[in-house]
């Protein structure tokens, strides 16, 4: 920790960086940032940089509004981008802090340090892939005066000469790799306008700390051809909208706690039960994973009649299958053993995601919870009395259900702390409201001349 501090100092001398970043999210997943100047860092490594708490969307009552953000040198990176002629800055993550130096437990970083340091216990490493889908748009409007056009009518792997996309995808990339981010694919998602692009895998918090930068500098590059990144979980009905598949691992040590070569299907006891906690747990934490609104539209709306949506809307695992919450992707090297949870949107508070993921699979392992065989039915597919007769669980069909199934959880709180599931529940409770009682264009057009 002190020869990072110390590397950090003398980089920013050394690059003569007029301004660091200090970075940290709130409880919905939006970033926020404060500027320090270089010369005050070494005070800020020792104090960390006091603000009012009760200003940030979930993190304190206004009687304890003081809080510490204290800067994370491991995360220390220089944006060689941002420049544009007033020369380099730098950012780096923050752990928040009560003023008695205590972490604070509105921290989504510390909600997800936690739930790894109960992994760490008991000798596991959490490590996520997360496929990222979002569109690029022109002309978007929030007030609807315009209308949201993506930027081509590209498909599925599609090859789009000299587009918007393409060149967009480049330089989001090397941006992207510039700030120490692999990029392993990339590619035209099956929606006009939308792009996918995976990460390698890496520790949970790296992944989380990676995802809030992947979402900054993809609508930076974004803005600078002109055009927005949406990562909105669903924009138009009859589109597929955007997922972040998660691909999930435990190691012990440098093993993958997931693979057994003796097993049939080449998956560990570890893993089944992994698996079965996160399909026992799923309507619990559908919430968390799927916050907004809008993103139980992308769950359970398919793009078109009769197609298949390769959103979940049950609780299912398999193999191939598409429409299955949970997949295991076929056996490659035993270290590449993972599971697929396909469930998350790319509007989700990444470290609040990835802890309650890894809660429910924990709880799995602790519980020696049992895996029914899995499906490659289409789940979606099926007939209501097919599925009832399978024994397929729907996820939450909507916001308020993920809520209901979310207060009636004794994990979701345990991982999330009191204060994170009490702010969330009460926050989305209203968020709801607001849209139940929302007259729509919908409503106008159908009754208006009734
Ligand atoms: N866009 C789909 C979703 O919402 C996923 C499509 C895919 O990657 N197979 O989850
Ligand atoms: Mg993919
Ligand atoms: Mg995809
Ligand atoms: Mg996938």
């Amino acid at each position: 920790m002190e020869r990072q501090k110390e590397f950090v100092l003398r980089t920013l001398e050394e690059r003569d960086i007029r301004f660091v970043r200090l970075w940290f999210t709130d409880v919905l997943g939006t970033l926020k940032s404060v500027s320090v100047a270089p010369a005050e860092l070494e005070s800020a490594f020792e104090e960390g940089i006091g603000f009012d708490g009760s200003a940030i969307e979930g993190f304190a009552r206004v009687y304890e509004s003081d809080m510490v953000a204290m800067p994370d040198p491991t995360t220390f990176q220089v944006f060689p981008f941002e420049g544009r002629g007033i020369g380099e800055s730098a950012r780096m993550f923050c752990d928040i802090l009560t003023p008695e130096g205590a972490p604070s437990w509105a921290d989504p970083r510390h909600v997800l340090r936690r739930a790894l340091s109960k992994a760490a216990d008991r000798g596991f490493t959490f490590y996520v892939h997360p496929e990222i889908e979002f569109f690029l748009l022109s002309d978007i409007d929030p007030e609807g005066r315009t209308k949201p056009t993506p930027v081509d009518d590209g498909g599925y792997f599609d090859h789009t000469t000299h587009s918007t996309a393409r060149d967009f995808r480049r330089q989001a990339i090397l941006a992207l790799e510039r700030v120490g981010i692999s990029v392993e694919f990339s590619h035209h998602e099956v929606a006009p306008g939308q792009q996918e692009i995976d990460l390698r895998y890496a520790d949970a918090l790296t992944t989380a700390d990676n995802i809030m930068t992947f979402r900054h500098i993809v609508k930076e590059v974004a803005l600078t051809s002109g055009v927005t990144a949406s990562f909105m979980p669903k924009p138009y009905t009859a589109q597929p909208g955007s997922g972040m598949h998660s691909h999930l691992s435990l190691f012990e040590g440098e093993d993958n706690a997931f693979h057994d070569p003796g097993d049939e299907q080449r998956l560990s006891k570890t893993a089944k039960a992994f698996i079965a906690g996160l399909l026992r747990h799923a309507p619990e934490f559908t919430a968390i994973t799927n916050q907004w609104v809008n993103s139980y539209k992308r769950l359970f709306t398919s793009a078109q009649p009769g197609q298949i949506s390769e959103a979940p809307s049950y609780v299912s695992w398999g193999k191939a299958n598409r429409s299955a919450l949970v997949r295991v992707p076929a056996y490659g090297k035993p270290n590449s053993a993972r599971v697929e949870i396909r469930s998350l949107d790319s509007a989700t508070n990444p470290y609040l995601a990835y802890a309650v993921l890894l809660g429910a699979g924990l709880k799995g392992i602790e519980e020696g919870y049992e895996l029914a065989p899995g499906t490659e039915d289409d789940v979606s597919a099926l007939t209501n009395a097919e599925r009832v007769a399978a024994g397929y669980q729907p996820l939450p069909a909507n916001l308020s259900e993920a809520l209901d199934a979310m207060e009636s959880s004794d994990l979701v709180p345990e991982v999330l702390g009191e204060h994170v599931f009490d702010y969330f529940l009460k926050n989305k409770r209203q968020e709801w409201e607001d849209y139940r009682t929302q007259v729509t264009a919908f409503e106008r057009k159908r009754y208006m001349h009734l």
